[in-house]
Formats: structure tokens, C-alpha cells, sequence
């Protein structure tokens, strides 16, 4: 079952993000704390919606491509904790660019690394001390999402093992180095019993999946909680997609 006690989501304002706080809510034990994080809660007007009917919502400030904010946004949920730990962060925020080697440019490439690499990365150290907290609170309980967990939103496209078209250079690499940082955090944080895994949502129809995607927002998430729920010692540090599939990296 899947019950952390807090979660923090990244990109929560629309798409995948937002259809998670959504889904986070309506377990059969919802979080006491879903930290909802956009970088302009004024223009998040369906997540207002969502916060007004569930004290549990807090709706926070933070663009994951501007590290310096983040121990800001780390003060922010440390009050609303009152001494508690973060059960998990869900690196969800991320941009596209499907430049190919004659469009991809250094500002591209390194727009890219920033929001989807970079940013989740420092979001993770930044909330680091936090996630040991709520590990800590369990003891001798085996590493699960309700523990203490780290789940970075990946794609399928940035599988080394899956790519035989090419291109899409910034979208690609930055979600390849994204992976490296669950393999990463994984082994570094196995002692600590904090999980990390990369979860592929499927081609999933929001702005960036388009209109012809192959899947809702609605079933994206629900196929996604079901897999947060089963994750464990043998899946920390993989890439699994939200049908519990393991993606070779
Ligand atoms: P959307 O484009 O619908 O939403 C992207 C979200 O990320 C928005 O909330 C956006 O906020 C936020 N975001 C972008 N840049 C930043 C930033 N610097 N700081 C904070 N938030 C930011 O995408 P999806 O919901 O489809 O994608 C969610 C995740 O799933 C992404 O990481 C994506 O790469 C991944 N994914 C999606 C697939 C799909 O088919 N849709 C397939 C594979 C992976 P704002 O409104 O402010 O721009």
C-alpha cells in the first residue's frame, strides 16, 4: 500500500504533476502534507482548486532550474513538517526540446541539463536532510515509497538501450543524466534506506505529449502509484515504466 506520510511534487501545476497531487489525495490514505510545487503558483489556478479541497495541499514556489531558491522552498516545508521528515520527492517537472544534430544548439543543451538534471539533483541534496529524517522515523521497516523515496520522473527516450532514431540531443542526454542520478543516488543513499528510481510515465497526452499520446494523464498516474507501491529493495536504483515494466537502461 502506498500511504507517505508527505510528499513533494515538482511541475504540479498542470499535466503529469498536477493528475499526481489528484491521485495523491484520493488514496485510501492520503498524505497528511502534498507539497504541490510550481514556479507561478499565482497562474495555478486548477491546484488553488485542489488545495481548497484538501487542507493537506500546500502550494509552493520553486523552479527547479534555479538551485539558489531551493533552500527557500526547503524552509517552507520544514515549518508546515513541524519536525517531521519527508516521506518522497517526486522529480516530475521537465521540459522538452527534440533538437537534432543540425537544429541542437550549447544554449539548448544546456537549457535542458538545468531543468531536467541538474534541478533534481539539487532538489534531492537540498531535501536530503529531510528524507533521512523520515527514513530514520522507521526503523527496521524495508525501504518502500512511504518510507523515505526519491522518484524522478524519466522518459523511455532517455534509454541508451531503446534509442535506435536518434536525435531529440537536449531532451535525450538530459534524461540520460537524469537516470545516472537515480543509479547514483540509489547506491548512495541505499545505507541511509532511501529508495531512488526513474519511472517512465508512458507516452502520456498533456501539453508535452500531445494530443496523439497513447495514454490519459488519469491512467499515467494511476499505473504510476500502483508501481510507487510495490517498489522495493530489488527495483531502487532501475527504471521501471508506469505498467511496472523494467526499462533496460
Ligand atoms: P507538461 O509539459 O504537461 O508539464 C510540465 C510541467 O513541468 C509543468 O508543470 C511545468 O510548469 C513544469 N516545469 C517545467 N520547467 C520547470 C521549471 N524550471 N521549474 C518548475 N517546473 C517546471 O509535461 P508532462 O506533465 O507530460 O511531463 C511531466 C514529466 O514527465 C516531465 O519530466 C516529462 O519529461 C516526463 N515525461 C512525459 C511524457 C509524456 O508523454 N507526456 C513521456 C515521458 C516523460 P510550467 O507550467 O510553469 O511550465
Amino acid at each position: 500500500m502506498l500511504s507517505p506520510r508527505s510528499v513533494l511534487i515538482t511541475g504540479a501545476n498542470r499535466g503529469i504533476g498536477l493528475e499526481l497531487v489528484r491521485q495523491f489525495l484520493q488514496l485510501e490514505t492520503p498524505p497528511r502534507h502534498v507539497f504541490a510545487t510550481c514556479r507561478c503558483p499565482d497562474k495555478a489556478e486548477d491546484l488553488h482548486t485542489l488545495a481548497k479541497s484538501s487542507s493537506a495541499v500546500s502550494v509552493l514556489k520553486l523552479d527547479v532550474s534555479v538551485p539558489a531558491s531551493f533552500p527557500r522552498a526547503r524552509e517552507e516545508v520544514e515549518v508546515i513538517l513541524q519536525g517531521s521528515g519527508l516521506n518522497l520527492l517526486i522529480n516530475n517537472a521537465g521540459t522538452i526540446d527534440r533538437a537534432d544534430l543540425s537544429s541542437v544548439t550549447v544554449e539548448s543543451m544546456q537549457s535542458l541539463y538545468l531543468t531536467n538534471t541538474i534541478g533534481p539533483l539539487f532538489l534531492a541534496k537540498e531535501l536530503l536532510p529531510l528524507i533521512q529524517k523520515a527514513a530514520k522515523a522507521s526503523p527496521g521497516q524495508p525501504m518502500s515509497c512511504s518510507k523515505a523515496a526519491i522518484v524522478n520522473m524519466t522518459s523511455k527516450v532517455g534509454s541508451m538501450a531503446d534509442n535506435r532514431s536518434g536525435g531529440r540531443y537536449p531532451y535525450r542526454i538530459s534524461k540520460a543524466g537524469l537516470n545516472m542520478v537515480t543509479k547514483n543516488l540509489s547506491v548512495d543513499l541505499m545505507s541511509d534506506d532511501i529508495l531512488s528510481t526513474s519511472l517512465h510515465p508512458g507516452y502520456v497526452k498533456t501539453d508535452m505529449g500531445g494530443p496523439s499520446a497513447l495514454i490519459t494523464a488519469e491512467q499515467s498516474v494511476q499505473g504510476m502509484l500502483t508501481v510507487m507501491a510495490g517498489l522495493n529493495t530489488e527495483t531502487n536504483g532501475l527504471m521501471l515504466d508506469y505498467a511496472g515494466k523494467i526499462i533496460p537502461w
